[in-house]
């Protein structure tokens, strides 16, 4: 046994190696070159210890870091020669937990292929049955309370594995070998229906009677891997309508679900890109053009859009619900189970309360969900994913980012909040938690801060947040920076927008670039709400070189959900009469005009913003198209809807000192109105105007500083009229735009920008 060409070797491997089939992999591989040792778990990646011949340790070596897992993500593999040591045989031995140590965690994964198949092959043992999953896909995130990831950490602790399941779990050349949420009908999780507390049916019967419940036009509330969906069938109007009113939610677009690409393609077009991230292991809804003659959805599920939102089953009990058969319904609305901007229901006691004026029926499970998780949405961009919301089977991926970050956290903004904790060259960007408005999601995202640092061995050391003073985030950060001790750094938004475009870009120096910071809403430094901001920006500190004219926002917030005060607000101090036929007008009456008026000129109750959001609202309430939103950024998704793809003009934005007027663009806008031009063209010439202006003003930093790269943040760039002219433009003007890729561009990137800035600002 003792040869003299007897090695051994130690291998600690970082990265996403557990729960993706990291050491059934290493098992096999190991085995098939005749090596002995262990393989390990630890709370801060893998561990191998390896003896055999120096060459099989080699190609042993060589193979695992060519041919890891198809899930795994690898960041360090540190291999090294040890004194030889020898084993009987190899072995995977039980997990190690190192306190301090921690290692990222896997998201959810969709059901893969091979499950699939199983699940509708009646021969197998786990036919139809809704749980089934193996190394390679099912729940993860979701179900996991503390690393390292092994069942007795998981919400599988309580199902004892059936004799058959446990010699699985333990057959290395089981495709289910460690298989943590590994379970079968005798063993595992079971469905049922309930209907006021009643259980109507159990397993196969429970998925039928739901079938046949949404057949019926009922709506559902449906248990699956992150919370509740609602549910109903999408081509039934009558359905859809009663979803809408219960979910008290009057025109945002609604998720759907199919049952596979073809489903789709009846009513959107489908491009390579956008299939292969439909069937992706993440599998998040994807935004897809509608075709303009294809077979009719009801109207009602995503009114006024150019796009629907469209996912595939990602868990064995969608694809059982949506099973192709005659007269059932072929496309369910899959929107999260809450009311209005509440957090996603999935506890099932919570369920039963909080959803019992939603749904007609329950499809619920005994497997418990941990951690509350919305399903993820991309938009298409130049066919590369633009991501919208960053939730399910993203999250708790970290971003990597090139330098080494303290452990800070980023407390994030108030609407579309995550929050983000580093700590190395990782910052853990928190899945989608939601508008921070009220108490219940304010209670999501303590729970979640709380889980993270947990799960991720993070302790802040500052705590970065938003400058706007009465933001939940805000007042949650110093509080905890109160009672902790901790330091506290404040960010502005806009600001955080462009550090955290850097972040994504995996930008290096402490360079700045032009950071084109375009949204809604932020409180800038001077108090005023911001919005419409040409930065210099780099990570440490930036400099507001241009941004729109101020203007007043008639009765402030209340001003977001009427666009027609704010196209009120444009034509008084562009001083454009206020003829009785423009649609702002003529939606309000004489005496809100006036009292409008007068809270202008007294300066009562109207703070003066610079927001790009702003101004696309008021361009649409002028245009007609709509005087009052019921959800966010609504008349700019409507205005953007209907631009004419074909228009090439614009209007003059001027620009000077450090002001972008918008005076000539209303003239110009009100003349074209006048002269009967389609409100088609004149939208898609008041997008062209952005993209000239932006132009502009690059073209003159350019000269100024040399600075060529330019950063798109903020909720305007989900516009894809805007996105995919400009990308083009600024290429063609040799300039090089910086797009988010990994983080979505509205708010929901502002904690990770917070976390830079402050790491910077803390370096410097
Ligand atoms: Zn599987
Ligand atoms: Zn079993
Ligand atoms: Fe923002």
């Amino acid at each position: 046994m003792a040869s003299v060409s007897h090695k051994s070797a130690h291998i600690h491997i970082t990265g996403i190696v557990q729960g993706v089939g990291f050491r059934p992999c290493v098992y096999n591989l190991a085995v098939k070159h005749q090596l002995t040792g262990w393989v390990c778990n630890t709370a801060s990646g893998v561990e191998i210890e390896v003896s055999g011949s120096r060459q099989d340790l080699n190609t042993f070596i060589h193979d695992l870091q060519s041919a890891p897992p198809p899930l795994a993500q690898i960041d360090r593999f540190d291999a090294k020669w040890i004194k030889a040591v020898y084993f009987d045989d190899f072995t995977i031995i039980h997990s190690q937990d190192q306190p301090g140590d921690f290692i990222p965690v896997s998201p959810d994964i969709a059901i893969c292929k091979d499950c699939r198949q199983e699940l509708f092959d009646p021969k197998d043992r786990r036919y139809r049955y809704p749980f089934i999953n193996c190394t390679n896909c099912g729940p993860r995130f979701t179900i996991i309370q503390d690393i390292p990831y092994d069942r007795p950490n998981t919400s599988m602790q309580s199902f004892r594995l059936c004799p058959n399941c446990k010699s699985e779990y333990e057959d290395p050349k089981n495709r289910r070998f460690h298989a943590q949420p590994i379970a079968c009908p005798v063993c595992g999780p079971q469905v049922w229906f309930e209907v006021n507390g009643q259980r109507l049916a159990k397993r196969n019967k429970a998925v039928q009677m739901a079938r046949n419940w949404l057949k019926a036009g009922k709506i559902l509330a449906i248990k699956g891997l992150g919370g509740f969906h609602l549910s109903c069938d999408a081509a039934n109007p009558q359905a859809v309508n009663n979803l809408r009113l219960r979910k008290q939610r009057t025109d945002k677009p609604f998720a759907l679900m199919a049952f596979d690409l073809k489903a789709i393609s009846q009513y959107c077009n489908l491009t390579d890109a956008a299939s292969k991230l439909l069937q992706s292991p993440q599998a998040p809804i994807v935004l897809l053009p509608i075709k303009r003659y294809g077979i009719p959805i009801a109207n009602n599920t995503a009114p006024h859009q150019k796009r629907l939102g469209f996912m595939l089953p990602y868990t064995p009990l969608h694809l059982l619900l949506l099973e192709p058969e005659q007269d059932y319904p072929r496309i369910l609305v899959m929107t999260s189970a809450n009311i209005s901007e509440e957090p996603i229901a999935y506890r099932n006691d919570e369920a039963r309360l909080r959803l019992n004026k939603l749904a007609d029926g329950f499809l619920m499970h005994d497997r418990p969900i941990y951690m509350r998780t919305d399903d993820s949405v991309f938009a298409q961009l130049d066919l590369k994913p633009y991501p919208i919301r960053r939730a399910r089977g993203f999250a708790p991926n970290p971003i990597r980012v090139v330098q080494n970050l303290p452990n800070i956290l980023g407390a994030g903004p108030h609407l579309k909040n995550t929050f983000c904790l580093s700590r190395d060259h990782y910052a853990f960007l928190s899945h989608y938690i939601g508008d921070l408005e009220n108490s219940e999601t304010l209670q999501a995202y303590e729970n979640a801060i709380t889980h993270y640092e947990k799960l991720f061995r993070i302790k802040p050391k500052i705590i970065a947040y938003d400058m706007h003073p009465d933001y939940l985030a805000t007042r949650y950060a110093k509080k905890r920076a109160e009672e902790e001790g901790i330091p506290l750094i404040p960010v502005q938004h806009h600001h955080a927008h462009i550090a955290a475009c850097l972040a994504d870009n995996k930008w290096e120096s402490s360079n700045p670039v032009i950071g084109l910071s375009f949204d809604g809403t932020g409180y800038g430094t001077d108090g005023h709400i911001w919005g419409g901001e040409v930065l210099i920006a780099g990570y440490n500190d930036f400099n507001r070189r241009y941004h729109l004219a101020e203007v007043p926002m008639p009765g402030g917030d209340r001003a977001v959900m009427k666009p027609a005060r704010m196209a009120l607000s444009y034509l008084i101090t562009s001083n454009i009469a206020l003829e009785p036929d423009l649609p702002p007008i003529k939606s309000l009456t004489e005496m809100e005009i006036d009292v409008i008026k007068h809270q202008i000129q007294n300066h009562i109750n109207t703070p003066l913003t610079s927001s790009m959001g702003r101004l696309f609202d008021a361009v649409a309430a002028l245009l007609g198209i709509r005087q009052e939103v019921n959800y966010e950024a609504q008349a700019a998704i409507e205005l953007e809807a209907i631009a004419d793809p074909y228009e090439e003009d614009y209007y003059i934005l001027d620009i000077d000192g450090h002001t972008i007027h918008t005076q000539a663009l209303f003239e110009a806008i009100v003349i074209d109105m006048q002269n009967k031009v389609s409100i088609n063209k004149i939208s898609a010439k008041f997008h062209q105007s952005i993209i000239k202006m932006v132009l502009d003003i690059c073209n003159i930093i350019r000269k100024e500083t040399g600075i060529q790269h330019v950063a798109l943040s903020g909720g305007v760039w989900q516009n894809l009229y805007l996105m995919s002219h400009i990308i083009p433009a600024l290429e063609n003007a040799q300039f090089i735009p910086l797009v988010h890729h990994q983080t979505p561009p509205n708010d929901s990137c502002v904690a990770l920008g917070q976390v830079m800035v402050a790491a910077h600002q803390v370096n410097h």
